[in-house]
């Protein structure tokens, strides 16, 4: 009887160990990048790993509540955002994990990862986007929209448009402009923006552009990814509004353009660490680097590696503001009321 139960209990250990060993590595991914190019991304860490990636999409709000509803049974292993303040957010919030990595410690620069508390960083930029001021060539002198602080100035009435003030880009930009120049002068700067506005917040970055290009608006506010993608399309329609605007990274001759990234980390409950681990390294890669700017037209975050994209190029070199992009994470509920304040929807 005794040999029968042992004889049992191996059965079933077997039985379970079983479908474990012939199971497939898999990383499951939430992500936030609405970029169809990075369909080769992923087929790459596959291809080079064996890991299978099962990829869940949704927006950075999206998928912050769906972690927090889930809590530890969450099967989340990597999380991809597209904003430096919603990675903030997500680690205030307890929902990452710190992660010591030599590779991205010595690949990615420190401003552009979070914070190190001798554990390593909770989140890691791998791509960076400028925030880039659009104007009309036909009715905007580029002297008048060289700087954010111009977007607000009595001068520009009427012409200036932009997405949801809410929205993480523009939440970032002005948590970036409020590190600069504080937060009174940046709150009458917010509602010099609102009194210029040519029509209510709506749209995106790319309805923005296409609406300076039409007259409807003069000046608007951009990801540099949209226009270097416009830049690249074969549709004779983006041809014709890319001919129409002109583009200006703004302060220059100051504290530099805003810049944002998109971003990783791993989920605090991650089942499958070792995949997670892994990804977030191939990430920082030369070939998934160069794919960030060839693929979907952002900056790597490693310096050396190369780029062979004619947008990126034409767009130029620029001078990019220093501060860590975290700050625009601690600055971000501030900005928010003084959005309400003003009334930026
Ligand atoms: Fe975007």
């Amino acid at each position: 009887m005794k040999i029968r139960l042992a004889a049992l209990a191996s059965l079933v250990a077997l039985a379970a160990a079983l479908p474990a060993a012939a199971q497939e590595k898999v990383l499951n991914l939430y992500s936030a990048r609405h970029y169809q190019t990075d369909e080769a991304l992923y087929a790459n860490f596959t291809k080079a790993t064996g890991i299978r990636i099962n990829r869940v999409d949704a927006d950075d709000a999206g998928i912050l509540a769906r972690l927090k509803s889930e809590g530890s049974a969450s099967p989340a292993d990597v999380i991809l955002l597209v904003d430096a303040a919603r990675l903030w957010r997500a680690e205030a919030d307890g929902l990452f994990q710190p992660f010591k990595s030599t590779v991205l410690e010595q690949r990615i620069p420190a401003t552009l990862r979070g914070a190190d508390a001798g554990q390593g960083s909770q989140w890691f930029g791998f791509s960076t986007r400028g925030r880039v001021i659009v104007y009309n060539k036909l009715s905007v002198k580029k002297d008048d929209v060289d700087t954010y602080e111009e977007l607000g100035d009595p001068k520009n009435k009427g012409k200036v448009c932009t997405r949801s003030g809410s929205h993480p880009y523009n939440l970032s930009l002005f948590g970036a402009v409020m590190q600069h120049l504080g937060e009174p002068a940046t709150e009458a700067w917010l509602k010099g923006m609102v009194a210029n506005m040519a029509r209510a917040p709506k749209g995106g970055d790319t309805d923005q552009i296409k609406a300076v290009a039409s007259g409807e608006c003069q000046i608007g506010l951009t990801n540099t990814y949209y226009l270097a993608r416009m830049m690249r399309s074969t549709n004779p329609d983006d041809r014709a509004v890319i001919e129409k605007v002109g583009v200006v990274y703004p302060n220059q001759s100051s504290w530099g353009t805003h810049v944002n990234i998109a971003g990783a980390a791993i989920a605090r409950h991650a089942p499958n660490r070792d995949a997670a681990r892994q990804f977030l390294e191939y990430l920082s890669s030369d070939s998934a680097q160069a794919y960030f700017a060839d693929g979907n037209n952002e900056w790597p975050v490693v310096a050396s590696v190369k780029t062979a994209n004619p947008a990126l190029t034409a767009l130029g070199p620029f001078k990019s503001e220093t501060i860590p992009v975290a700050v625009t994470g601690a600055n971000q509920t501030k900005v928010q009321q003084m959005l309400d304040r003003v009334g930026y929807k």
